[in-house]
């Protein structure tokens, strides 16, 4: 199954936009403006629901792109061509001093995989952007089933949905690392999938190929945080 026979099956978020660009009810006065890293992925589908929860959302292409983010989030897609476009488009070396420097991420999927300071089951030459003090095993449930949906208890968030493709799991979790969710693997057991690092938030699902906002907003309040 592949991310785009997903994304097809299941709703758009293009109903879940305001409409007239009016924010809802109960938001921040100023948007606060999120990038996403748009090399590879699903980066339409984040920068609906980002906009659909009254964020400023650009796609991130160049390096200066990066300036006055208060926050980005790193697609589902493909981890190795992302690494790869990001090394070719000359970001990789600002975008790891951005997150270096504090700025509130999120990664779904390969981008949990991006953020991950160490990666299991790689190409040889794979390199991850980091700030997530964890170890994460690429395509892990692959030998179990390729893709499948499942609902995950997220802490602070609470029971969802989850679709998974291809998804990665994690397998070491650094002190400063809070699980947000797990999912129990049969024949296996319980493995972590959703994870937080101060304002550094990362799914081995995808929130954005459904109507469900409650990730991309629980982001945002960690971006409102550390503003
Ligand atoms: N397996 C992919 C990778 O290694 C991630 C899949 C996804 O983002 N759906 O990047």
């Amino acid at each position: 199954m592949s991310l785009q026979g997903n994304a097809g099956r299941l709703s758009p978020l293009e109903s879940a936009r305001p409409r007239g660009g009016a924010r809802p009810r109960g938001d921040t006065p100023r948007a606060p403006r999120v990038g996403v890293l748009a090399l590879q992925g699903d980066v339409r589908e984040h920068l609906a629901a980002l906009t659909a929860c009254g964020a400023e959302s650009l796609p991130v292409r160049r390096p200066e792109e990066l300036e006055g983010l208060h926050g980005i989030v790193l697609p589902g897609g493909e981890s190795t061509t992302i690494d790869k476009l990001s090394r070719a488009f000359e970001l990789r070396d600002p975008l790891v001093k951005a997150l270096t420097d504090g700025l509130p991420a999120y990664g779904s999927c390969a981008g949990m995989i991006l953020l991950a300071d160490e990666v299991l089951d790689g190409l040889p030459d794979q390199q991850t952007f980091g700030g997530l003090d964890i170890t994460v095993r690429r395509n892990a449930f692959g030998r179990q089933v390729d893709s499948f949906e499942t609902d995950v208890q997220l802490a602070g968030i609470g029971a969802m949905h989850a679709v998974f493709i291809r998804a990665p799991w994690v397998e070491r979790l650094g002190p400063a690392v809070e699980v947000v969710g797990e999912v129990v693997v049969p024949g296996v057991g319980p493995r972590v999938v959703a994870v937080r690092q101060g304002p550094v938030l990362a799914t081995a699902f995808h929130p954005e190929v459904t109507t469900d906002l409650r990730v991309h907003r629980h982001f945002l309040e960690l971006v409102r945080q550390a503003a």
